[in-house]
């Protein structure tokens, strides 16, 4: 069996960034915590909680704590809030999660209404919403488009969720710009995602079967996955080698392996490592 791994397979440059700054912070300071998981990973999510980072679910008192914001990023109210309460900040939003808060926050003092294609309830699309003064819109599919509201709107610009699929995007650009006179798209789907997205378009129609690794809660495997599936059925989704199946493997000669940006590569190298002792080579 030929296993061909993607390039852009396993953790991104954000995930990597936000882990190392974690881990760092929780050698040099105590009392360290974050508000949810760091990404959606029960490895990493493990790992994190073993250097001593602690989750929790809301602020409180913060004097003595050290508060680490997650790769994703979060709301102006919650940083403004963790500096009140005594919290020492320690900001780990990826820096192209910044740059959409730039673009959505510039078009809003320019006077666009701010429109976010994307998962509403995704701690990094709560993260971008919350930089406004003004109430977004956001849409994560084309048949949730609210054209009541959209077809009321002069001025609009519209920003992507770093790790949506292009082809949803522009899907609801392409009907949503028929009704917005004065509208300014900017796709802000991060390189990595695009990377693994482009991957991931070719791969399944070069492999006879699609190994997607990475948790059940993670949102960009999940569209990882899809789009295999879109172009290969014999595509399937796990999160660890105990879940492959050798029945998927009949007649194929080569498999293809990908994983989200929050699975680590030990995982991959697990499941690389289970495929290949299904399938040795004589
Ligand atoms: S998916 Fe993209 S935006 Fe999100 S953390 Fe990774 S590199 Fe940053």
């Amino acid at each position: 069996m030929k296993i061909n791994l993607a390039k852009s397979a396993g953790f991104c440059f954000g995930v990597k960034r936000a882990i190392t700054i974690a881990e760092k912070t929780a050698k040099t300071k105590k009392s360290v915590v974050m508000l949810g998981d760091i990404v959606h990973n029960e490895e990493v999510v493990k790992q994190i909680r073993k250097s001593g980072i602690k989750k929790i679910s809301r602020l409180s008192n913060g004097r003595g704590k050290t508060l680490i914001i997650r790769a994703h990023g979060c709301s102006k109210v919650i940083f403004s809030q963790a500096l009140k309460l005594g919290y020492g900040v320690i900001d780990a939003t990826c820096p192209m999660v910044k740059e959409i808060h730039k673009i959505a926050k510039r078009f809003e003092s320019e006077g666009y209404r701010i429109i976010v294609i994307g998962d509403k309830l995704h701690d990094e699309v709560q993260g971008i919403i919350g930089q406004l003064n003004s109430e977004a819109i956001v849409i994560d599919k084309l048949k949730n488009i609210p054209l009541a509201k959209v077809s009321k709107i002069k001025r609009a610009a519209i920003v992507t969720q770093s790790t949506q699929n292009l082809d949803n995007v522009l899907k609801i650009f392409n009907v949503i710009r028929k009704y917005i006179p004065d509208i300014k798209f900017h796709n802000t789907i991060c390189n990595p995602t695009r990377a693994k997205q482009n991957e991931v378009k070719t791969m399944p129609k070069e492999n006879d079967v699609m190994i997607i690794i990475g948790s059940k809660t993670s949102a960009n495997t999940k569209r990882i996955y899809e789009i295999s599936k879109s172009l290969n059925k014999k595509s399937y989704w796990i999160n660890s080698g105990k879940e492959i199946k050798i029945g998927w493997f009949k007649n194929a000669s080569c498999v293809g392996v990908t994983a989200g940006a929050s699975t680590p590569k030990s995982t991959i190298n697990r499941v690389i490592h289970q495929i290949g002792r299904l399938f040795p080579v004589n």
